[in-house]
């Protein structure tokens, strides 16, 4: 499963035998407390720091897991380009019905009796949107946990955009009560590793993660699971064609991203939230920063229609419009990136 993992591009590492946490420090990296980029440990091929010594080389995933075949593998998310969705079915007492879905007021109409899980508020939320939920989504990879809950996996489908991990029950940053978002800076315990409570098994025909959601996407973006960090290159990764996206796509997601999250922000107001305002600004940024050369139409559209959905779900064809014209009032001016920060 390491190298079938490694195959896909997503940089694995140890678990500890029957264990979903990581294998654990040598001495020296327990006792020292320094940073895993100084770590004289990781250049060496030794499994520390958990999901900083991800690799995709096969030389050492065969080291590692021929040396302890019962170790189990987790999957470094950020690295990878995945989004985990982790549903958790714990028995734990409901909290109070504002804190199930943060940011959405749950009517006193809305009947809960019954919510007992993650299964409950996810469903919840993908049913206010219209959507079906991610726990029956079979195009994508998901995977059954000894627990009970389960892992929804899904591929980042703009890589520049970067998500944030979170733990429902989080007062930051959450996505739903007892739902988990693993991303950058968190791992995954992939499909087959066998803990003493049970195995990882894959539920369901699919066995690759599918582009996440749009709507999905705008959800992560709505509570605040986007990060302007941008990762540092990662030499071994292999080669995966990016098609064709401008070098400089990072600085124009660090333009457009915010304009984008005001957008989406809308969502919480359904009136007097400036949002064609907010959306022209959007669009025209979006138009000149491609007429530039620094981001692709294709991209700049779909985040466009994303954040105008998320926000103003029933008038597609008025936000296409709003987008259009937007767009090409911005791409007359393109916006040159050079001597900005
Ligand atoms: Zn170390
Ligand atoms: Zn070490």
């Amino acid at each position: 499963m390491a190298r079938w993992c490694a195959e896909q591009g997503w940089p694995v590492h140890p678990l500890a035998s029957g264990r979903k946490t990581p294998v654990a420090n040598c001495p020296s990296c327990k006792d020292k407390h320094h940073s895993p980029a100084m770590c004289a440990c990781l250049s060496a091929g030794l499994p520390c720091h958990g999901f900083h010594a991800a690799t995709t080389s096969a030389t050492r995933i065969d080291a590692w897991w021929s040396a302890f075949p019962s170790w189990g593998v987790g999957v470094a998310c950020g690295r990878a380009d995945l989004i985990v969705i982790d549903i958790d079915a714990h028995s734990a007492p409901v909290p109070d019905r504002n804190r199930l879905l943060p940011g959405i007021p749950i009517h006193d109409s809305v009947n809960l009796h019954g919510l007992a899980s993650g299964f409950d508020t996810l469903a919840l939320l993908a049913a206010l949107r219209g959507q079906p939920s991610p726990a029956e989504d079979d195009s994508t990879l998901r995977v059954r946990t000894p627990s009970g809950g389960l892992h929804v996996w899904y591929r980042n489908p703009h890589p520049a955009t970067r998500f944030r991990c979170s733990t429902g029950s989080s007062r930051k940053v959450a996505l739903a009560w007892q739902v988990d978002v693993r991303a950058d800076g968190g791992y995954i315990v992939a499909p087959a590793t066998r803990t003493a409570q049970g195995t990882y098994l894959r539920e369901g025909p699919a066995r690759l993660p599918a582009p996440l959601p749009e709507w999905l996407g705008g959800e992560l973006v709505r509570t605040g699971h986007t990060t302007q960090r941008q990762r540092p290159p990662v030499p071994s990764r292999p080669a995966i064609p990016r098609g064709r996206r401008p070098r400089t796509a990072a600085r124009a997601h660090r333009i457009l991203d915010p304009l984008l999250l005001d957008v989406t922000e809308c969502a919480a107001t359904s009136e007097g939230a400036a949002f064609t305002q907010k959306l022209n600004k959007a669009a025209y940024t979006a138009g000149g920063l491609t007429a530039a050369g620094h981001l692709d139409e294709h991209t700049a559209r779909a985040l466009l229609r994303e954040a105008a959905e998320t926000a103003r779900s029933g008038q597609t064809a008025r936000n296409e419009r709003i987008i259009n014209d937007a767009l090409a009032a911005g791409s007359a001016h393109p916006l040159h990136l050079e001597g900005r920060s």
